[in-house]
């Protein structure tokens, strides 16, 4: 294994992205606390809901993102609440990528906020200067009020760690030669891949500080994480240069918080199947065919209610959507009738890729089976050529907020079919 003498990799995240986007769009919101909500609302309906990302102002007043209305308003009365954007957060995404891409190629895209780039010999010889250019860019043709930290260091786990060392707007060069001095300042909760459990993990195991982690062994990580990745945790950590795994793709869902008018059984039945159809239709463009559905309902004070449901590795819609009738056949007879919900998410999983589909015999040579499919896929075509929705499967009402698939994640970058 290699382990490089210089900077090679480069990891770029936006500070507080959604936030700041709604402030360099808006005007009015720009040096004031702003939390993000999930969806529209009037005066305190919006208690019902969370603040999904506020802005450095709002953090300063000690909100966090993911917090009710009610704590962040009392942290901050001042605090100005404004529905997504999710089509806006979209377009800045690609619009920051664009601008990156013209100062260095783009190794990855990680999530709609964080990237990382490999560095050739000229860039690793003067990374601060490439800081330098892309901050300039950025606030030349996007605009000042999105900015970003940026590190640099051996590998990508180390330079995501030397990101998070000056945010925001900072930039941290780790050089190999410098290692691990820093890397040793730093709270084991900043690597990627320690959480909660595997903090508990290793502090059983007696590595509970960063220099104890740092002084293991490889077997001894692999050891505690039960696989692989706890050895490749330990070279990444000492500098060497660790090849990504291919990941696979396991699973097509989305969740969605639901607006308080539509939080009753029937509201979110019709709810569901808008994510579905969605999902289904995000799998059918990666060439994947589901084995299973998911459904989890969210429940106001209680934990929440979930069930699967098993499917003949399928992708078109009237297959996923009868699954999901099933499933919620089962919610209505199990829940009482006046149960409110919170949230609910829908997922596909146990994906088959299509050039590896096994299709039980009997199944594929189903009329029924064939003609849903090319029902589907004419859908698809339809809706590819035309423009959204011109055709849907069943009754199509969009909850307030709208889009009901292009909800915001970090993990995901939504597509512009997702608005439709
Ligand atoms: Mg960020």
């Amino acid at each position: 294994m290699r382990r490089p003498e210089s900077v090679e990799k480069l990891y770029l995240d936006f500070d507080g992205f959604f936030a700041s986007v709604m402030q360099q769009a808006f005007p009015h919101l720009r040096g004031k606390p702003v939390g993000v909500i999930p969806f529209p609302v009037e005066g305190r309906g919006a208690d019902s809901t969370c603040v999904i990302a506020c802005s450095k102002e709002a953090k300063a007043a000690g909100c966090k993102n993911v917090m009710s209305v009610p704590v962040a308003r009392e942290l901050c009365p001042d605090i100005i609440l404004v529905p997504q954007r999710v089509d806006l957060f979209r377009r800045a995404h690609n619009a920051l990528l664009n601008e990156i891409r013209c100062e260095i190629p783009i190794e990855v895209v990680k999530s709609i906020d964080e990237m990382a780039c490999k560095l050739d010999k000229a860039t690793s010889a003067d990374p601060q200067a490439l800081a330098a250019r892309i901050k300039r860019r950025i606030a030349a043709n996007i605009g000042p009020f999105i900015t970003c930290s940026i590190g640099f260091a051996a590998n990508r786990l180390l330079a995501k760690i030397a990101c998070k060392v000056d945010k925001p707007n900072g930039v941290t060069i780790w050089h190999p030669e410098t290692m691990p001095g820093p890397l040793l300042m730093r709270p084991m909760s900043d690597v990627p891949g320690i959480g909660q459990s595997m903090q508990r993990r290793l502090d059983a195991a007696g590595l509970d500080n960063m220099i104890s982690l740092w002084n293991s062994q490889p077997k001894h990580l692999r050891a505690i994480w039960g696989n692989v990745n706890g050895e490749r945790m330990w070279y990444a950590l000492h500098g060497y240069d660790l090849h990504a795994q291919p990941t696979q793709r396991g699973m097509y869902g989305h969740s969605r918080v639901l607006p308080p008018e539509w939080r009753d059984l029937d509201h979110a039945q019709a709810s569901s199947r808008l994510l579905l159809v969605k999902a289904a239709r995000r799998m059918r463009r990666g060439g994947y065919f589901a084995n299973k559905l998911w459904l989890w309902l969210g429940i106001m004070d209680q934990s929440g209610w979930s069930a699967t449901y098993n499917l003949p590795c399928v992708q078109d819609d009237q297959a996923c959507l009868r699954a999901l009738g099933n499933l919620w056949d089962k919610a209505n007879k199990q829940l009482p009738k006046r149960t409110r919900l919170m949230m609910l998410s829908v997922t596909l999983g146990d994906l088959s890729p299509a050039n590896e589909r096994q299709l039980d015999l009997l199944l594929n040579d189903d009329p029924q089976r064939k003609k849903c499919e090319t029902i589907t896929n004419t859908i698809d075509s339809l809706n590819q050529k035309f423009g959204k929705r011109v055709v849907t499967v069943g009754p199509w009402v969009t909850p307030p907020g709208g889009y009901a698939g292009g909800k915001i994640a970090y993990n995901r970058i939504p597509s512009a079919e997702d608005f439709w």
